[in-house]
């Protein structure tokens, strides 16, 4: 077992070099397709607060769908139990913006990390503040000690004028009654969620209570108990990467939690939290170098899960 994290990240980071060409940054959001597509960057930092980074790891990037992570922790902390009867615990087997499923489940999406379950969590922390964007927002500076994150408000615009499936998403589901707020909103809630930029090292460090027990290990401070860290850990672990859920287990083996802006962030209990950024995307819409990353790093300190 290693522990020279800055040489191995260094190794790593020269592997993945020829990946670099073979995927394809997200263009459905145009704001997201003016990315450099030529960017590796990877931090991790341990429960002990020790860092390590390679590449552009201070580089700010449209954390995307990692936000989900964020809004699932506030909403366990003020709905609690409840959330779980508008809003399911499995994988869905499908894309994270599909409809498929939402008809024949009566508008209950599968879990909190596609589209549709994310939305309904938005919209369950919309019910009890009049500025969710704030407080998510707030949560999230909070989390990385950093207090000039912020939104991207072209990017939050431009997923906004360019997202219909969301909108659809959100009006199927307030027609079986699973959105409460008022569904233009509680998505503006969303697109801007979705469009906060953080790097890699700030990433790494605002996970890191998923890594302890729910502790932040900077302040102490509790952010989820430890049975809800496990349950949170276990939904990135079972849904966290779509379609691509079973293969990132298979290669990875540990929870982990992507967006289209290129970053994922992965977590090894009790040890560490790891964020990789690469723009260019696979066809599941995951980090096409940051999965092969994080398949380096389990493989060479044999730090799954498994
Ligand atoms: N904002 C994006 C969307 O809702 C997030 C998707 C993602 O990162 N997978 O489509």
């Amino acid at each position: 077992m290693t522990t020279d994290y800055k040489g191995l990240l260094e190794t790593i980071a020269d592997e993945v070099r020829p990946l670099m060409g073979q995927g394809q940054v997200a263009n459905y959001i145009p704001a997201l397709a003016r990315v450099d597509p030529d960017n590796f960057a990877m931090a991790l930092r341990t429960i002990g607060g020790d860092e390590f980074a390679v590449g552009p790891a201070d580089t700010r990037f449209s954390i995307q769908s990692i936000s989900k992570v964020f809004t699932l922790t506030l909403a366990m902390r003020m709905v609690g139990e409840a959330l779980w009867q508008r809003v399911g615990r499995n994988p869905s087997g499908s894309a994270f913006n599909s409809l498929v499923q939402l008809e024949y489940e009566y508008g209950v999406p599968r879990n909190p990390f596609i589209n549709a379950g994310a939305l309904v969590v938005t919209d369950s922390v919309a019910s009890h503040t009049a500025d969710p964007a704030g407080l998510i927002l707030g949560f999230i500076r909070h989390l990385a000690d950093q207090d000039d994150l912020d939104f991207d408000l072209e990017v939050a615009k431009s997923e906004q004028e360019n997202g219909h499936r969301n909108i659809a998403l959100a009006y199927f589901m307030k027609s079986y009654g699973n959105i409460y707020n008022d569904v233009e909103h509680m998505l503006s809630v969303y697109f801007r969620q979705c469009s906060i930029a953080m790097s890699c090292r700030e990433l790494a460090r605002a996970f890191g209570y998923l890594a302890n027990n729910g502790v932040d290990a900077r302040t102490g401070e509790s952010m989820l108990s430890t049975a809800e860290t496990r349950r949170v850990n276990s939904l990135m672990q079972s849904c966290g990467m779509y379609e691509a859920v079973g293969e990132f287990a298979y290669r990875v083996g540990l929870p982990g939690k992507s967006g289209v802006g290129g970053g994922i962030v992965a977590v090894v209990p009790r040890r560490m939290s790891i964020c990789v950024w690469s723009p260019e995307l696979d066809p599941a819409g995951n980090s096409l170098a940051g999965v092969r990353a994080l398949e380096l790093f389990t493989s060479c300190t044999g730090m799954s899960i498994f």
